[in-house]
């Protein structure tokens, strides 16, 4: 593993973010459970992005749908036939792998190798194996290609088989009752069965948009990687419904929209970019991945599907409820298209998290900071009196409250205060303000900034103003 990616998860544990679930029991791969700030700030992603959703556009409006559905859902969705990867086990250790991406991965061999030609042909072989079904063929070309497992270093290789992603539990309390149902692999589903339910009772007209957060379950094969790959988090999904015809031009705006949003995030241009699919799912008429360079190499974030009217029409088929819009601009029936925005919340916290985590040299010194925008920061300001005695805490405190009720602040008077700046600076806190002897003579604090270290003097009075200001968009 990567050592930039290792120093961010040891990281994240020791000052709070994210810790393996069930850690006492040594874990549970691929599950992760967040800590105090690392639910600060998800939290503080989740309303972002709910935000400027649901406020910054009065077409688009919320649902919260169950994480169970009836069964027929996943029919109808194509996820109990199709929801699939093709796994292969090696017989030495035992080890489970997805046959495309130890194919991928020796792929990105060939290129470091400088082999681009080979590396090409072998991902344009897998990509026909992939189409065609061919699951012996994938088997062939990873012996073909010497393709050996990490851990056994052995090419001891099972049948390749197809594995489908979904959870699935029994429902009903006496077996002869029970009947299989799944964990949501996706939360549009979700949003596709109550399309006619939002749309009559929130009065929508096409083009409208439905968003929605929630948690989702893929029982992945592969799941290395800390929180870019789980096998439960939460999609942060926007389905909007467009008239036929009109799909492109809303993909498109769409796809602008939300690169625009990841660098308001403060993600910089070099290390986000858009990638357009040319191998497209079979739902979809376009596709574009928003992909951020994480330690491990650029990678999906979020992604944007032009999802024609599959959903719904399969919906309509096997529920036998018409899933039609009347539109009375063209004074037609139709069922509407789809343009999707689909992102994961922890990915997105990976992202920002890795983007944040900063380590300088500082006067023959390493300071690690998070440099979070201070709108997601976890911390937005820590109050922190100078000494414990001459009234400095009571004066401190009386800040903390005034200020508490807007942002989520720290209090702290244990340790010296440079010990206390840099704890600070290790979970992200944009702003420490400094309680002196002289804020009793004339009200006023020091601010000192995060990023830069520097210190001002500013009176009291102006703390929620300066607050309020920084910490929105
Ligand atoms: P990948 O190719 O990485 O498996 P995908 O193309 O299957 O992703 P989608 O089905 O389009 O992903 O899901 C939309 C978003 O949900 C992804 O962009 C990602 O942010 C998030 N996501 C999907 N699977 C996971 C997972 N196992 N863990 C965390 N986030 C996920």
């Amino acid at each position: 593993e990567n050592t930039q990616l290792k120093d961010i998860i040891s990281h994240a544990k020791e000052y709070g973010f994210v810790y393996p679930s069930s850690e006492i029991y040594d874990g549970l791969q691929a599950v992760y459970d967040y800590g105090a700030y690392g639910v600060e700030l998800k939290n503080n992603l989740k309303r972002l992005w709910w935000e400027s959703m649901t406020r910054l556009n009065d077409n688009i409006v919320g649902l919260d749908s169950a994480i169970f559905m009836h069964p027929t859902t996943w029919k109808a969705s194509g996820h109990v036939d199709s929801f699939n990867d093709p796994m292969v086990d090696n017989k030495d250790s035992k080890k489970r792998y997805r046959a495309d991406v130890l194919i991928e991965e020796k792929a990105a061999a060939l290129r470091k190798e400088g082999k681009e030609e080979e590396a090409k042909s072998l991902l344009a072989a897998m990509g026909k194996l992939l189409d065609a079904e061919d699951l012996s063929g994938l088997r062939d070309l990873i012996i073909n290609e010497d393709i050996t497992c990490p851990i056994s270093g052995t090419a001891n290789w099972t049948d390749v088989r197809q594995f489908n992603l979904m959870f699935s539990t029994q429902v009903g309390s006496v077996a002869e009752d029970a009947s299989t149902i799944y964990l949501r692999p996706e939360t549009a589903q979700g949003i596709f069965v109550n399309f006619l339910n939002v749309q009559k009772t929130a009065r929508m007209k096409v083009p409208f948009g439905i968003a929605q957060i929630g948690k989702a379950f893929r029982n992945e094969i592969v799941a290395r990687q800390f929180i870019f790959r789980m096998r439960e988090f939460e999609q942060m999904e926007m389905q909007f419904f467009v008239r036929p015809g009109t799909e492109m031009e809303w993909y498109q705006a769409w796809g602008a929209n939300r690169l625009k949003w990841h660098k308001a995030l403060g993600i910089p241009d070099s290390h986000i970019r858009t990638y357009v699919h040319d191998k497209l799912a079979h739902y979809a008429n376009a596709a574009m991945d928003i992909e951020f360079e994480f330690p491990f190499g650029f990678k999906e974030v979020e992604g944007i599907h032009s999802r024609t009217d599959f959903d719904l029409k399969n919906h309509q088929e096997f529920s036998k409820k018409k899933q039609q819009y009347f539109d009375p601009e063209v004074n037609q029936n139709y069922i509407p298209y789809v343009v999707e925005t689909s992102i994961g919340a922890d990915r997105l916290f990976l992202m920002v998290l890795c983007n944040a985590y900063t380590e300088e040299e500082v006067a023959g010194k390493m300071r690690t900071y998070l440099k979070f925008h201070p709108a997601i920061a976890p911390v937005k300001a820590a109050i922190l009196p100078l000494t414990k005695k001459d009234g400095l805490p009571e004066k401190g405190k009386e800040i903390f409250d005034r200020l508490k009720y807007d942002f989520n602040i720290v209090y702290e008077e244990a340790a010296s205060i440079g010990k206390r700046y840099t704890r600070q600076d290790l979970i992200g806190t944009p702003f420490c303000i400094a309680v002196d002897h002289q804020t009793l003579e004339d009200n006023t604090v020091t601010i000192r900034h995060r990023d830069t270290t520097e210190q001002e003097r500013v009176s009291i009075d102006e703390l929620h103003g300066r607050l309020g200001e920084a910490t929105s968009f």
